[in-house]
């Protein structure tokens, strides 16, 4: 395995471990992230008041993304289904959405049902 040496932490590590473009390793990136947050807090927490839409636009972001990465399709749906508002038929949309590239791109699982949709059954 080809290892790569953390310039932060000088540890030899599996490129697995390093974030893309990234010289130092995973935990260090995000010990360095953790720190620059407990450092600024304060100026952090300031811009989030002062951009408030945003940061609830980043809120929702963060909680659609969460949903998404579910990999079962019908959990996700039971999900939305669960949360109420008008941004259901949305989410929906982008679980299914989601869900035919994550089979797109997959070489080998293509369920009946998919590539009936795709019009590529048999
Ligand atoms: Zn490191």
């Amino acid at each position: 395995m080809i290892l790569k040496t953390c310039s932060c932490c000088g540890q030899e590590k599996p490129f697995t471990e390093y974030y893309k473009h990234h010289n130092a390793c995973k935990m260090c990136h995000r010990a360095s992230v953790r720190d620059y947050h407990d450092r600024n807090r304060e100026k952090i927490n300031e811009e989030r008041r002062a951009n408030k839409h945003i940061e609830r636009r980043r809120k929702r972001k963060q909680r659609e993304r969460k949903l998404l990465l579910r990999t079962n399709i019908e959990s996700v749906q039971r999900q939305i289904r669960a949360m109420s508002g008008d941004n259901h038929n949305r989410l929906l949309e982008a679980a299914r959405r989601f869900e035919n590239r994550k089979l797109e791109r997959s070489p080998w699982f293509k369920p009946d049902w998919f590539l009936k949709a795709q019009g590529k059954a048999a």
